[in-house]
């Protein structure tokens, strides 16, 4: 979502005239885009920004996303070197909070949640072949533990007519992959009038001729349903793969986050899905040291874990976040015992992806050819293209530049945890 703020902001920048430098020290402007989600997020940025220097009135700093709309003016009294604090529903003040940063000299603070625009598609683009679509913003849900809905507002669903608009553009230039973001997703068009929801928005988008791959983040358990998952198996262009965060396997916890699943809907939802997509790859989000998490609550997110058999897993030490629910709840799993966990998730997980990837060899992928990796042969280094498959593996594979933005059929010859090795299948492409 920030990449995509980031996106919309570069571009206001650049009809300003303005173009991007090497190293911060030489730019006449450095904007901060920050997250709040975790703690060490927020460092960085307190760190990073304090060590951007003024040379008179130059450069002119500015604080922007969510840290902006957690922290206010605080942020000039940590910081006084900042110019201006714009929250995520601001950025379109940008350029005019620029212009004011350079004739008064004066701090400004833009923060007003209600006024972020529905129609936010600039044009800019930084890549040519895949782009990022907000579809809706903000988020009701009040995970205990979570910043987001503080910070980002309720739940506003972009009109159907807009999103279209400007899938259909991105198609007309050449764009071959969407991803629709939401912090939920699956809730998209409860708050617009009318039947519309996210199953027929991507009907929609199917239609849309030239985009060949359409994938979505995030979707919440209780909102992911059957008709979701047809919608996957039926639509020729959505990816089959589904970010589906669990969080924890313990129903104490899940009930602490204020999740509204238990871990034997979160199996039933896994098996409805692979039931209907048997192909589909799964991948999560889960935390860990939530307060009160036990051992035993552990466990049940490892064995969870074990029997899930997710493709990829995002694994998080819990931190509290000032004005959450969690934040009231005492702290009290130890930042050791936090990381000793989060490596043994990332082990596991590890072991469970390559096992997966294993599995693969063999098959003929279809990928999506984006850039250029590498990848060794013995001791010896080899250049390839790099792109990924519609279940979002990234697939490395020996041949000319020129097949960058073209969808080819990969043959898998090998594998580690987060990347497959193969070769263009001649016979299939
Ligand atoms: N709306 C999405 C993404 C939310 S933020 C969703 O519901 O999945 C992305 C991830 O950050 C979350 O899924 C969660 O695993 C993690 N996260 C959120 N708040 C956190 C906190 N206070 N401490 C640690 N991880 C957190
Ligand atoms: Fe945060 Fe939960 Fe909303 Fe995701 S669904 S943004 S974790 S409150």
């Amino acid at each position: 979502m920030n990449v995509r703020d980031s996106e919309i902001i570069l571009g206001m920048l650049k009809e300003k005239g303005y173009a991007p430098v090497s190293k911060p020290d030489q730019a006449e402007l450095v904007l901060f885009n920050t997250c709040s989600v975790r703690q060490h997020a927020e460092e960085r940025v307190w760190g990073q920004a304090g060590m951007i220097k003024k040379r008179g009135a130059r450069p002119v700093i500015g604080i922007v996303g969510c840290m902006a709309q957690n922290y206010q003016e605080q942020i000039f009294r940590r910081l006084p070197q900042v110019d201006f604090v714009c929250g995520p529903a601001n950025i379109y003040d940008i350029p005019l909070l620029i212009e004011k940063a350079l004739k008064e000299h004066s701090q400004l603070l833009a923060v007003n949640m209600e006024k972020r625009p529905l129609l936010c598609d600039n044009g800019y683009r930084i890549s040519n072949l895949k782009a990022f679509v907000s579809i809706m913003y903000g988020c009701n849900n009040f995970c205990s533990y979570c910043i987001v809905p503080y910070v980002r507002g309720r739940e506003v669903s972009r009109p159907l007519r807009h999103i279209l608009a400007e899938v259909q553009d991105l198609a007309a230039r050449g764009f071959k992959e969407i991803t629709l973001l939401g912090q939920n997703v699956n809730s998209y068009g409860k708050d617009l009038p009318g039947p519309l929801n996210f199953v027929r928005l991507l009907e929609n988008l199917d239609r849309i001729k030239g985009i060949e791959r359409i994938r979505f983040v995030t979707s919440h358990p209780k909102d992911a349903t059957p008709e979701l998952f047809k919608a996957m198996r039926n639509l020729a262009s959505v990816c089959e793969h589904l970010h589906l965060p669990l969080q924890a396997g313990s129903d104490k916890i899940l009930h602490m986050m204020n999740r509204n699943y238990t871990l034997k809907d979160y199996l039933k939802l896994v098996d409805v899905l692979r039931r209907q997509v048997p192909d589909s790859a799964i991948s999560t989000d889960i935390i860990v040291g939530f307060p009160g998490e036990t051992e035993k609550d552990f466990k049940k997110t490892e064995q969870a874990m074990k029997d899930i058999q997710f493709d990829e897993a995002f694994v998080f030490k819990y931190s509290p976040r000032f004005k959450t629910k969690a934040a009231e709840f005492k702290d009290d799993v130890s930042n050791k015992k936090k990381l000793q966990r989060n490596h043994r998730l990332l082990e596991l997980q590890g072991a469970i992806s390559l096992k997966k990837n294993k599995h693969i060899i063999g098959s003929t992928e279809e990928v999506l050819a984006e850039g250029k990796g590498s990848y060794f042969q013995g001791a010896k280094k080899k250049q390839a293209v790099l792109g990924r498959s519609r279940s979002n593996k990234v697939t490395l594979f020996p041949g000319k530049m020129d097949l960058i933005s073209k969808l080819v059929r990969v043959r898998i010859k090998r594998t580690t945890a987060h990347t497959l090795i193969g070769e263009v299948d001649d016979k299939k492409n």
